[in-house]
């Protein structure tokens, strides 16, 4: 039964009886050999609308489409290539190309944007980036390496570290972890860069225990995930301000040693600087593993949508679904 298309706008809509499913789903999808083809998508058209650049997001979706089966459009320079470029708005380009496509990965530097497209089309639109709002399939492949690692999502003792005003991948994890229990977070951020004061009141609402501290040294003896972020230059208006942020925080061979064996370092790419690569080897620096983890997710993630089956257990806009 078809009650419209499944959004994935934000993490809001995920709880932790979907986040498990997914999970369980990108698992299987992952240990298929290699050029299998699910064919789960078979006759499906996803088109990628790509506003801002993208490495990974993009070419994990369109190879994740790949691997089920479906085909793929794309414009990857939208805001140069497309009719963007003439002026045209996002709500016309997203109608037009639902008119071709069955699924819309949009990107877009404005946030809300992606969620616009969404009102007006009747497809499922995926939000893979809106400015600095949200990045919610990155979270759940974030949230997913985690369980991989640690063969858990609970009781954990994680450190967000480097832009957490404007990455909105930071952002987007700090709000699904909301969906774990008993965890404790750490939120390491240069002071031009700290989270918004009413995301951290949101999370705490939401069960998080939340400190913002500024020793990452210090800290890092206690965490089970240490989660780098890049400081995002494309959304300082001041570029003092960006080189003031820039350098604080860096995870090099001193800093792991202070890191427990068990932990992992993670990081949604791209990196420039705030992981020296001189870490690369060491066996708890998961972030290519993290990386990698984004084709099975997004299989999983794509497969439910064009099923039809539910993606929001709340909308999001917090009110429950009837
Ligand atoms: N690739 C991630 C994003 O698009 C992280 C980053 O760009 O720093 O948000």
């Amino acid at each position: 039964m078809r009650s419209g298309p499944q959004h994935v706008l934000s993490v809001k809509q995920f709880d932790r009886r979907l986040l498990f499913e997914l999970f369980q789903r990108a698992d299987e999808l992952a240990a298929l050999p290699p050029r299998e083809i699910t064919g789960t998508a078979r006759g499906a058209i996803m088109a990628t609308l790509f506003y801002e650049p993208s490495t990974r997001t993009r070419l994990s979706f369109e190879a994740a489409m790949t691997r089920l089966g479906g085909a793929v459009i794309s414009a990857e320079y939208a805001a140069s290539t497309s009719s963007a470029a003439k002026g045209e708005t996002i709500e016309d380009t997203a109608r037009v190309v639902a008119g071709y496509a069955d699924l819309l990965v949009i990107r877009h530097p404005v946030a809300g944007s992606v969620a616009r497209a969404a009102a007006v089309v009747d497809v499922p639109v995926i939000n893979a980036g809106d400015g600095a709002n949200e990045h919610p399939t990155q979270a759940l492949i974030d949230l997913y390496t985690i369980w991989r690692e640690h063969g858990r999502i609970d009781g954990m003792t994680i450190a967000l570290v480097g832009d957490l005003r404007y990455g909105r991948a930071a952002r987007s994890l700090a709000r699904l972890l909301t969906q774990s229990v008993g965890t404790r977070l750490f939120l390491v951020a240069p002071p031009v860069t700290r989270m918004d004061p009413l995301l951290v009141e949101e999370l705490r609402a939401a069960g998080l225990r939340v400190e913002e501290v500024d020793d990452l040294a210090a800290v890092a003896p206690e965490l089970d995930v240490l989660y780098q972020t890049r400081i995002q230059r494309e959304r300082f208006e001041d570029p003092s301000e960006y080189a003031a942020a820039c350098g604080r925080f860096v995870v090099d061979r001193d800093l792991m040693r202070r890191l427990p064996e068990h932990a992992v370092v993670l990081h949604p790419l791209p990196r420039v600087g705030e992981i020296d690569p001189a870490v690369d080897d060491d066996p708890r620096a998961a972030y290519f593993r993290q990386a990698r983890n984004g084709l099975p997710l997004r299989m999983a993630l794509i497969e439910r949508v064009l099923a039809h089956r539910p993606v929001a257990m709340v909308a999001a806009n917090g009110h429950a679904h009837a």
